[in-house]
């Protein structure tokens, strides 16, 4: 009989936010984390002008667009790695560094993608509880076992918003061993503006097993267009052109992103806007009795205590009214409900509803 390699009939397919609702005039989708604005209209054109071109095989190495990273960051062209989406990335690190029975470290409410990929290869995804919805630098070094091959930590994560200090992300790193490979998933980090936060960029500079990942999909809003990067060590970007797809980043992805990285003004004001309205939004859910656990992201994690069942009769009531939340069942988190921040007009819609769902005890 055919069958799959070990692990990969143990994998629940990701499931996306939704993005319709039925019955419903107009959908407020706040459910993955995507920016409510749009793209740089710079990188719309971009994208548009290579219609002409669509015959053509992208430049598979992606140089114009790991140049623009590279100044943008100050970080070297050539220890840049360009995928379809960080998920392609995380996928490529687990299939070129763990294989059947090796395990992949990860925090209990961390993301989803981690485990995916580590089953794909039919290694064991295990997990480090978390303190107060924060990775724990302590529960993580504990768990490292001579099987442990990578160790993933989303900063900020995915779904609680919360982050590790550059200080404790260093003390993790300074815990693991040599060929234990750290990805630190930085795919919100444009959002962060805690004085102590790093994206780890300085960790990959110095060291031989560190990664970090980012994406075009939240602040740059592509999502669509399926585009991310890593920073690597030289030798682990070897072992990623090795195992990539030769052609795996579109050319209108490629043109969109450099026009979307060279807009710093307009990645300014998303990060702007957002910071704004997430401030707004977390005390007005608050006043309604809510737990906000405090974001640095796109997005903020709301816990109900009333527990479970209060977050779903919510999530069932707004998704009525056509405003869609993510559940947070999958996370181990099902007396919460994450939140992408919209727009302003969005989010005052979003707070109206909630406020009177929760007046009608959820009904
Ligand atoms: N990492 C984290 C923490 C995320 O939340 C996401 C998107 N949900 C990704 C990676 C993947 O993003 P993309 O593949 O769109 O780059």
């Amino acid at each position: 009989m055919l069958k799959p390699r070990p692990g990969v009939m143990e994998i629940s397919p990701y499931v996306g936010g939704e993005a319709s609702a039925s019955g419903v005039n107009r959908v407020i989708r706040l459910a993955a984390n995507e920016n409510p604005l749009g793209p740089s209209p710079t990188a719309i054109a971009a994208y548009e002008a290579e219609k002409g071109e669509l015959h053509r095989y992208p430049d598979g190495g992606a140089h114009a667009l790991r140049k623009a990273i590279s100044a943008q960051e100050g970080i070297p062209a050539d220890q840049i790695v360009c995928g379809a989406g960080s998920d392609e990335l995380i996928s490529l690190l687990v299939r070129a560094y763990a294989g059947v029975d090796d395990e992949v470290l990860y925090s209990a409410h961390g993301f989803l993608m981690y485990s995916l990929a580590a089953r794909t290869v039919g290694a064991h995804p295990v997990t480090a509880p978390e303190a107060n919805l924060t990775t724990d630098v302590d529960a993580f070094l504990v768990r490292v076992t001579p099987r442990t091959r990578l160790v993933f930590v989303a900063n900020p994560n995915n779904p609680t918003g919360t982050y590790l200090s550059r200080t404790e992300l260093a003390r993790l790193h300074a815990g693991l061993p040599s060929d234990v490979l750290l990805v630190i998933d930085a795919a919100y980090a444009e959002y962060c503006d805690a004085a102590d936060y790093s994206n780890g960029a300085e960790l990959v500079a110095r060291h031989d097993n560190v990664v970090m990942t980012r994406t075009f999909s939240k602040i740059h809003g592509l999502a669509s267009l399926r585009l991310g990067w890593a920073y690597c060590p030289p030798a682990v970007a070897d072992v990623l052109h090795r195992v990539r797809g030769p052609f795996n980043v579109g050319q209108a992805a490629q043109a969109a992103g450099v026009a979307a990285i060279n807009d710093r003004a307009y990645a300014e004001q998303s990060k702007e806007q957002n910071k704004r309205i997430r401030a707004w939004f977390g005390e007005k859910a608050a006043a309604m009795g809510l737990t906000v656990v405090p974001s640095q992201g796109n997005f903020v994690l709301l816990r109900f205590p009333d527990g479970p069942q209060a977050a779903e009769r919510t999530l069932v009531a707004l998704k009525s009214r056509g405003i869609l939340l993510r559940a947070m069942g999958g996370y181990g988190l099902p007396e919460s409900l994450r939140v992408t921040i919209g727009t302003e007009e969005e989010m005052h819609i979003t707070a109206d509803a909630l406020q009177e769902v929760l007046s009608d005890g959820g009904a």
